[in-house]
Formats: structure tokens, C-alpha cells, sequence
């Protein structure tokens, strides 16, 4: 009998661990799937773990893992991939935003032999113009980098543990899941999903974290940002040769232009392109600062399985 693991990644939702639970519990129970949830609880400042222990009391297939302090979503996702022991690995938000029932639908697509079943939004629920459009540009970049298309791309999907092993397999910290997943192939099918409204708490995301997100994804996946340096400075010297040439034809017949708000203009320019393209090579360094480092991704300080303590004994 297969075993399928769902790891819930959660950071201030004390509210929905339970309800979560539940609802899980009766979608899968109800459809004869053995289950286990892997709670990550990615450094909470309200009461998230001691919801999972409350949860794990009733439910002995409740996994929960506790983290020293807040690492990220991406992260916890991947603390909740290296414990889960199941044949099969979905991996879903907390918040109920993503259906359970969906979960029965790409279970259904694994037993058929797919081995990563993504889950696409059917509409981007109910997000601001400017958050539709700049989520948009950035799978467009992401797209064109992944050669994958991530239009609509979500962090709900289902994987065969083959899949599970080889993102494991992967060292690097800045992980980007949603795009990691397609990138190390597989056979894999669409599954489509409504996203749900959020019931309780809030959303995580700033429009600040939003842009940091999608600028340290973009790094940690495509060097396209230093092409464009490249380019960049290409078509700069290109028009710096024209202006030359123009400027001494100019000089030798006589007819130099005193130009001072050029010359200010043109310094102003270039020292600004430069600036801009050292900070982007300044990124790619502090990343690479960050990968020399190997610090590990997380760092978990307990895990409970059911009512039990085995910080010990798992891996
Ligand atoms: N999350 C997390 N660590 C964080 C931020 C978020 O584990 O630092 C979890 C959060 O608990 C939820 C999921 O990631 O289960 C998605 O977060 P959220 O609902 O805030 O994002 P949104 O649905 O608004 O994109
Ligand atoms: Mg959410």
C-alpha cells in the first residue's frame, strides 16, 4: 500500500493548522489514501506549533517539524521533502488557498504513472493589477530562463519519490522550488486548481519581499541580468564610437559644440550604467558568497511524530 506525504510549509498560521488538518484528513481518509502530513513550522511567532502538537495528539500521521528560527517558504518546503517518507510527495500551502480535493485528482494522475503533476491556477484569484502584471513579467523572465513555461506556475504539486530524491540530490541554498521541480524533468502532467480565498491570517507577502523574491529566483536560476550587462555595455560603446567620430569630423572642420550639459549628461549616464551593472554583478557575488559558505539551508530544533518526540531518530 503506497504512502503519499503532503508537506504544509507554515509560518504564522495558527489559525488554519487545524482546520487544515482536518479538512486533509477527511479528503484523503474519505478517498483510501494512507497519508502523512509533514508540518513544517518555519520559526512562528504566534502559536503554529503548539497547534501541530495539538493536531498530532489526534492524528498519529501528523509529522511535525520545528525550525530554530524563520528560513523561508523555500526552505521549509525542502525540510518537508527530506523528511517525508511517502511514495509519493505533494506539497501545499497551509492556508488552505490550494484545494484538497485537487490532491485526489493528482493522486489519481500518479497511479497513472506521471511522475510530477503540477498544479496550474485556473486565475490568479484575487490579486492587485500591479501584482498580476509584475507576476506576469517575472515568469515571463523565468519562463524564458526555465524553457519552461511558468505562466501561472504554482508551489501545489504532486511528485513520485524519484523526483523527491533527485531535488534532494541538489546542493545549492538558494533553492527555487516552483522552477526546480521542472528542472530536473520527469514525466509530468498539468492538473488545473481554483485558488481559494485565504480564510484566516494573512498573507506573507510584501510587495518589497515580492520584488526581492523574484529578483533572488531570477538570479539563482538564469545569468541572463549579467547578458544584459553584456549587451548593454556593447551597445553603449557602439554609440560611444559613433559620437567619436562624429565629435573629431566636427573638431577638424571647425565646428567642435562647446557642450558642457552634454558632458555632464553623458558622465551621468555612464557612471549611473556602471553602477547599475556592478550591483548586478555584486549580487551574483554575494550568492556565490552565500553558496561557498555551505551553511545548511535550516536548521530544525525538534520534530514530533504524532504524540512522540523523535528529534533523534529521524534523519
Ligand atoms: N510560509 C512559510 N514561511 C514564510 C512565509 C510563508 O512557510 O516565511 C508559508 C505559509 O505559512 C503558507 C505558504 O507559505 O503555508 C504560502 O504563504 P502565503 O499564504 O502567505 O502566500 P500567498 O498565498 O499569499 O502567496
Ligand atoms: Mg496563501
Amino acid at each position: 500500500m503506497s504512502i503519499l506525504s503532503v508537506v504544509l510549509p507554515a509560518y504564522n498560521e495558527e489559525q488554519m493548522v487545524g482546520k487544515t488538518c482536518r479538512v486533509l484528513h477527511e479528503v484523503l481518509s474519505g478517498a483510501g489514501i494512507s497519508y502523512e502530513l509533514v508540518l513544517v513550522n518555519d520559526g512562528s511567532k504566534d502559536n503554529t506549533w503548539n497547534e501541530i502538537l495539538k493536531a498530532g495528539e489526534k492524528d498519529p500521521n501528523i509529522l511535525g517539524v520545528h525550525f530554530s528560527r524563520n528560513f523561508g517558504k523555500e526552505a521549509a518546503v525542502f525540510a518537508g521533502l527530506a523528511q517525508a517518507s511517502g511514495d509519493a510527495v505533494a506539497v501545499m500551502d497551509c492556508d488552505l488557498q490550494h484545494p484538497a480535493e485537487t490532491l485526489i485528482e493528482m493522486y489519481q494522475k500518479w497511479k497513472e504513472g506521471y511522475e510530477v503533476i503540477e498544479g496550474v491556477k485556473k486565475s490568479r484569484g484575487e490579486e492587485s493589477f500591479l501584482h498580476k502584471e509584475s507576476a506576469g513579467f517575472f515568469y515571463g523572465i523565468m519562463s524564458k530562463a526555465t524553457k519552461v513555461d511558468m505562466q501561472n506556475a504554482s508551489d501545489f504539486k504532486m511528485m513520485d519519490r524519484k523526483v523527491v530524491n533527485s531535488i534532494l540530490s541538489l546542493t545549492e541554498r538558494n533553492m527555487f522550488f516552483r522552477a526546480t521541480s521542472s528542472w530536473v524533468g520527469y514525466k509530468t502532467t498539468y492538473v488545473e486548481f481554483e485558488v481559494h480565498e485565504r480564510e484566516a491570517g494573512e498573507s506573507k507577502w510584501s510587495t518589497w519581499s515580492l520584488i526581492k523574491y523574484a529578483f533572488t529566483n531570477i538570479v539563482a536560476f538564469t545569468t541572463a541580468p549579467l547578458q544584459f550587462v553584456t549587451v548593454g555595455g556593447g551597445i553603449c560603446f557602439g554609440c560611444s564610437l559613433i559620437m567619436i567620430i562624429y565629435s573629431l569630423i566636427q573638431y577638424f572642420r571647425g565646428q567642435a559644440i562647446e557642450g558642457y550639459t552634454t558632458t555632464i549628461l553623458l558622465l551621468l549616464l555612464i557612471g549611473s550604467a556602471i553602477m547599475l551593472s556592478l550591483g548586478v554583478i555584486g549580487y551574483y557575488l554575494a550568492k556565490i558568497y552565500e553558496e561557498v559558505k555551505h551553511r545548511p539551508r535550516y536548521i530544525v530544533s525538534q520534530i514530533v511524530r504524532g504524540n512522540k518526540d523523535v528529534t533523534g531518530s529521524v534523519r
